[in-house]
């Protein structure tokens, strides 16, 4: 029997409206009881200190979950490997990770994704995956979803590219409607962004850029929103989109109006969208340079609004390591990416909680109750007794500057080098294990 202690923390626990003094007890893997202060006296006398975590001053909160993440591995592993990205999560309070499929090769296959989620990749939380939308992503076949979900799949995308073709992507929402999975949609209309690398606007017009507009986005969300309210019409389905990093208010739009009308329609944003605009990029700053683009002013709030209202449901790092040697090229040729598992609840809880006004409870179900939610995690996502023991303490009052050279994962690619944030994760509990301890 492995026990584990969580005592003198505020519980803080969207899913089930707690937000009170508490103390955790862990067992084998999953929550086994919680009581007020003291409740574990006599067990905290006995427990070896190794098992037992204060978290005196600290919130204690469902481990956080990220549904969009570029792990790198296969293929690309000068970038990141499973194990160092992972590394780089349980830094930031990560406990569950959704790994895009834009490897090398793509993953689109049950044999890969099997090979994806083996333990002997290392990974030090729950490693999760969706699989490529289309064989390739190439966007003309869709994968085999059946055989995939069986495999372990909970949803599909071609994330770093669209599903563009109209056919393509009913036929991929009917198959996932099928299966009961979200077809995540990186939603870009690439006739309209070639040889484009940042937002269009005075920025890229003073930088001598091509920019890519707020229609290239909101375009393919309003298709795809068209295309489930035809699905649910004639096939009688309720296929469910999730938009992947919502960055105009064009897009958020749409999306508060669809789901107004009852569509199941879901979104994420992404730290870095509801921190900074165009102006990051400078003179050129490759750091600053990813897709969807870093947006106008105007964007962010919009954004930040969406996030308070509840039109976004998730925050979500679509964490994208680069080795320097890549991203310090000119500014058209560098990747699109940053890292941003190990500065998301730093940021969200500057810009969002601090900046905005969301309450602390509420930053803390956009990274876990929905997630979990919006890739149909049962067991996770909520500290109740019988839930998986996935847990992050941190101190919501913590000032810190985040350090590139400090960072976890193998790319130091972010434009957060020096950045202030609020609130430190002072430790990560998975499935039972602490597996980050400040
Ligand atoms: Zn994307």
């Amino acid at each position: 029997m492995k026990e584990l202690l969580i005592t003198g923390g505020r519980l803080i626990d969207p899913a089930s409206g707690v937000d009170a003094l508490r103390d955790v007890l862990v067992r084998d893997g999953k929550i086994a009881a919680i009581e007020k202060p003291g409740g574990f006296a006599a067990l905290a006398k006995t427990l070896p200190k190794q098992f037992q975590i204060d978290a005196t001053g600290c919130i204690v909160a469902p481990g956080f979950i990220d549904v969009h993440v570029h792990l790198r591995e296969p293929g690309q592993t000068h970038k990141e490997t499973i194990a160092t990205g992972t590394a780089a999560a349980v830094v930031g309070g990560f406990t569950t990770v959704v790994a895009m499929p834009n490897t090398t090769p793509v993953n689109d296959s049950a044999e890969s994704l099997a090979w994806m989620l083996d333990t002997a990749r290392g990974s030090a939380v729950n490693l999760l995956a969706m699989p490529a939308a289309t064989a390739g992503s190439m966007g003309e076949r869709v994968t085999d979803f059946a055989a995939l979900v069986n495999a372990g799949a909970v949803g599909f995308t071609d994330d770093g590219k669209p599903v563009l073709e109209d056919e393509i992507m009913r036929a991929a929402l009917i198959s996932a409607a099928r299966l009961g999975v979200p077809v995540s949609q990186h939603a870009e209309d690439t006739r309209l962004t070639g040889g484009c690398s940042m937002n269009a606007g005075p920025v890229a017009f003073r930088l001598g850029l091509r920019g890519m507009t707020v229609e290239a986005e909101s375009r393919i969300v309003e298709r795809d929103i068209r295309l489930l309210e035809e699905i649910e019409r004639a096939e009688g389905l309720r296929p469910h989109l999730h938009v992947q990093h919502v960055s105009t208010a064009r897009a958020l739009a749409a999306i508060k109006s669809a789901k107004a009308r009852g569509l199941h329609v879901t979104c994420e944003a992404a730290p870095h969208h509801f921190t900074l605009t165009e102006d990051a990029i400078g003179e050129y700053n490759t750091n600053a340079k990813m897709n969807p683009p870093l947006r106008a002013e105007a964007d962010r709030r919009a954004l930040v609004a969406a996030l308070l209202d509840g039109t976004v449901d998730c925050i979500a790092t679509d964490h994208a390591p680069h080795a320097s040697h890549e991203k310090e090229v000119e500014f058209e040729r560098a990747p699109n990416g940053i890292t941003g598992l190990e500065t998301a609840l730093g940021l969200a809880l500057r810009v969002l909680h601090k900046d905005s006004g969301l309450p602390v409870s509420r930053v803390i179900e956009l990274m876990s109750a929905r997630p979990a939610s919006i890739i149909g995690l049962k067991d996770r996502g909520a500290i109740i007794v019988g839930a998986m023991a996935d847990v992050t303490v941190f101190d919501a009052g913590a000032e810190w500057q985040f350090r590139a050279r400090d960072s976890r994962s193998m790319s130091k690619n972010t434009p957060f080098d020096g950045a202030a944030m609020l609130g430190q994760v002072k430790a990560t509990v998975c499935a039972g294990r602490i597996v980050y301890r400040r």
